[in-house]
């Protein structure tokens, strides 16, 4: 067999490297060398070429995003196909093991994981239980407490409490989380691991099978792996299996979540022998990007140490921006964003847009929907997209404008209140012919007793409802409308009624909808633009999956991934480096090393950009420039100006258009409407039969309407 292929685009390091005898080999290297493409490679040379059986292979990555990109890579290489390879992350692995051997880990067969903020939840409510005041003891530093002891292997009682109250104290709570997941068929992500390692650590035999079966091990970004993980990692390890890691100290980005960079230090030591190889030549970014990043990353102390060099050409300057504001920050990476696909042929996706808290991402969104230019967001919230939150938001859009079709559709039987398809058929048709919204068909099929008696009167029911929660909550503030809403449409009793952990999460997730408009800060009027941010965050105006679109997302998920185009924006002190990396001790090198994560993402131009006032968190604030700016050569950075008059430009009111240019009705199009004269459309969402615009009339105001039943007609503007 030809197997020429697997080494032919490799330099001399990297192929010693795929091809190493070595039982333990650890490969240290910095960005963009070529680790994870050699992990891969080594994967392939193991089963094509030493005639490994897929079967013994243990592949580890840190993202889910890397184990699809991990696993491409290897079966575009391999001859054939293949099967029984595990390729995925610490947590995916520890998964599918729990999931095959439940009974053995002291699970029920069909547990749950809690997500983080199912999770955080949880927590709340055994704090309740136990009389904990969360005021004195925030719940989320709980769930660090208790992540923080499960990573490093710890149950409750193995807690070191000793004279430290403190402790004692979130001890406790540890403890009567643990029960009440227990009982529940609960797992957290870190329970993953740690109870995969027990299982191996109270099940000899089982051990025994998977150390039998995984006779090569290959961890990426190794860096980055915690106790729990170097320690399940280490129990796989029998005299006979091979173990091959990769990484960089340089990149280590997770020690504030439980990371130990040590497992890479002594990774050498405590595996001997092993073969240690460095690879320093970088195939990604052009020379300056690379002298930008080693400058940068130099001013750490503590590191093992390398230089990376390119034959890539020297490159374009980095640009950066000073912009007025966060608005104009945004303005400027809409700028660039369309020079770089209209006059440099670039696309999309090409492009990524990095912050250092996801809050920032809120402006930037809305800089990319005003332009109509398709993104994604990695790793965003998910609080907007749940069923219950959605129901609430339909009663409180409907109190805003009673003709928003979609709204009326999504709660008109909701709690159910006998309305059936056949009564919603006759709604709907009355709006078609009569060429009004539901709510208007809805009133007239009342009206002229077109239903029978019991289906009028559930209809009436809804109608009266909804008048009654528009007139009680008028007055009220954002909140208060929230809260009331969530009470007086029902909703709550209708989830009280659903039996355990759902119902209960979703009536959580209402109460959470009430302190999200607490905290909301309008500019001028509360609940549209409260409704608009909800539309945003619930992912509406995010591109489809496969859609050619700018990748969004916090520098912490951008590890391990490249891009020709990078902007890094924030570049401030107090923002990144963040505060509270200025505040603790021995946490600014690691958030220098974000940054040098951050730079090295980029192939052939870095944008930096900073504000010189920015509103975030609820507060206004007048940052100076970020020292990691600073800490680069001047000689390679070229300072941008736009020649534009730097304006606060007016918010949008809402936001979370559809950025497919397919669609029928663009932003900002006049349209006319039979009843309610003309307009202009400021949303557009959904596709096809469920397609609904938000139109802005001009004497009406701004209503939701279903494109199928209002029959808009485009005004040419003359
Ligand atoms: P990071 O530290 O960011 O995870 P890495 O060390 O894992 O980076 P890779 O992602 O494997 O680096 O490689 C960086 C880029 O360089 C990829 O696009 C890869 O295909 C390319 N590359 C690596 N080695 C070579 C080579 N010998 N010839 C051509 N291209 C290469
Ligand atoms: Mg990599």
């Amino acid at each position: 067999m030809d197997i020429s292929h697997i080494l032919n685009s490799l330099n001399d390091a990297q192929r010693s490297a795929v091809t190493s005898d070595a039982k333990h080999l650890l490969v240290l290297a910095g960005a963009g060398s070529g680790k994870t493409r050699v992990l891969a490679h080594r994967i392939v040379w193991s089963v094509e070429a030493e005639g490994v059986s897929p079967y013994s292979i243990l592949a580890v990555t840190f993202t889910n995003k890397a184990a699809g990109e991990m696993k491409q890579r290897i079966y575009d290489l391999l001859s054939r196909p293949v099967q029984g390879m595990w390729i995925g992350t610490f947590h995916g692995i520890a998964h599918r093991l729990l999931k095959a051997h439940w009974s053995d880990a002291g699970l029920s067969e069909n547990f749950q994981i809690l997500d983080s903020e199912d999770q955080l939840r949880l927590i709340r409510r055994c704090m309740k239980e136990l009389n904990v005041d969360e005021k004195r003891w925030p719940a989320k530093s709980l769930q660090f407490f208790i992540n923080d002891q499960k990573d490093e292997g710890l149950r409750p009682h193995q807690v070191d409490v000793s004279g430290d109250p403190f402790k004692r104290h979130h001890q406790k709570v540890y403890e009567h989380y643990e029960a009440a997941c227990q009982r529940g068929g609960l797992i957290d992500f870190a329970e993953l691991l740690l109870r995969a390692y027990e299982l191996w650590q109270k099940t000899p035999s089982l051990l025994q099978h998977y150390r039998e079966r995984f006779q090569h091990i290959l961890v990426d970004e190794f860096q980055d792996t915690n106790t729990i993980q170097y320690k399940w990692t280490k129990l796989l390890m029998n005299e006979s299996n091979r173990i091959t890691v990769v990484g960089d100290d340089d990149q280590s980005i997770y020690g504030w979540r439980g990371a130990r960079v040590e497992n890479i230090h002594n990774f050498a030591q405590r595996f001997a022998p092993c073969e240690t190889i460095r690879l320093e030549q970088n195939y990604r970014s052009t020379q300056t990007i690379l002298s930008a990043a080693n400058a940068l990353i130099a001013n750490n102390s503590d590191r093992l140490g390398k230089e990376l060099w390119t034959e890539g050409n020297g490159g374009e300057p980095i640009s950066l921006y000073s912009a007025y504001n966060e608005l104009d920050e945004s303005r400027f990476v809409v700028e660039r964003v369309k020079q770089i696909v209209e006059e440099r042929g670039g696309h999309y996706k090409d492009i990524a847009v990095l912050y250092r808290s996801n809050a920032q991402s809120r402006v930037l969104e809305e800089g990319l929907i005003r332009a109509d230019i398709p993104y994604r967001i990695y790793g965003g919230l998910r609080f907007f997209e749940r069923a219950e939150i959605k129901n609430a938001l339909a009663y409180l859009r409907l109190t805003q404008s009673l003709h928003d079709d979609a709204a009326f559709e999504r709660v008109v039987n909701l709690p159910t209140r006998g309305i059936g398809d056949r009564t919603l058929e006759k709604i709907r048709e009355i709006a078609k012919i009569e060429q009004v919204t539901l709510w208007m068909a809805a009133e007239k099929v009342v009206d002229r007793q077109l239903l029978p008696t019991r289906a009028a009167n559930a209809v009436r029911g809804f109608l009266e409802l909804v008048m009654g929660l528009r007139e009680s909550t008028q007055a009220l503030e954002l909140w208060e409308r929230v809260e009331y809403i969530n009470s007086g449409s029902g909703l709550i009793e209708f989830h009280k009624k659903e039996k355990g952990e759902k119902g209960k999460a979703r009536i959580e997730n209402l109460k959470e909808l009430v302190t999200a408009a607490k905290y909301f800060e309008p500019e001028e009027d509360p609940l549209v633009e409260f409704l608009g941010h909800a539309a945003l965050e619930s992912g509406e105006g995010q591109a489809a999956p496969d859609q050619d679109c700018v990748q969004l997302m916090t520098l912490h998920s951008a590890k391990g991934l490249e891009f020709p185009y990078v902007f890094l924006v924030g570049m401030e002190e107090g923002l990144f480096p963040s505060q509270m990396s200025l505040q603790e001790e021995g946490r600014l090198e690691e958030e220098r090393r974000l940054c040098y994560v951050g730079v090295t993402r980029a192939m052939q131009k870095l944008y930096l950009t900073h504000a010189e006032s920015r509103r975030i968190y609820g507060d206004e604030r007048q940052p100076i420039l970020s020292r990691f700016v600073r800490e680069l050569p001047d000689e390679l950075i070229e300072e941008v100006r736009i020649n534009a008059t730097v304006s606060r430009p007016a918010m949008m009111q809402g936001s979370g258009a559809h950025a497919d240019s397919e669609c029928e009705f663009r932003l900002g199009q006049r349209v006319h409407h039979a009843v309610f004269g003309v307009g202009t459309v400021i949303q557009v969402e959904g596709e096809g039969a469920h397609e609904r615009v938000q139109v802005k009339f001009d004497r009406e105001g701004a209503k939701w309407l279903m494109a199928t039943y209002a029959k808009l007609e485009p005004v040419e503007l003359a």
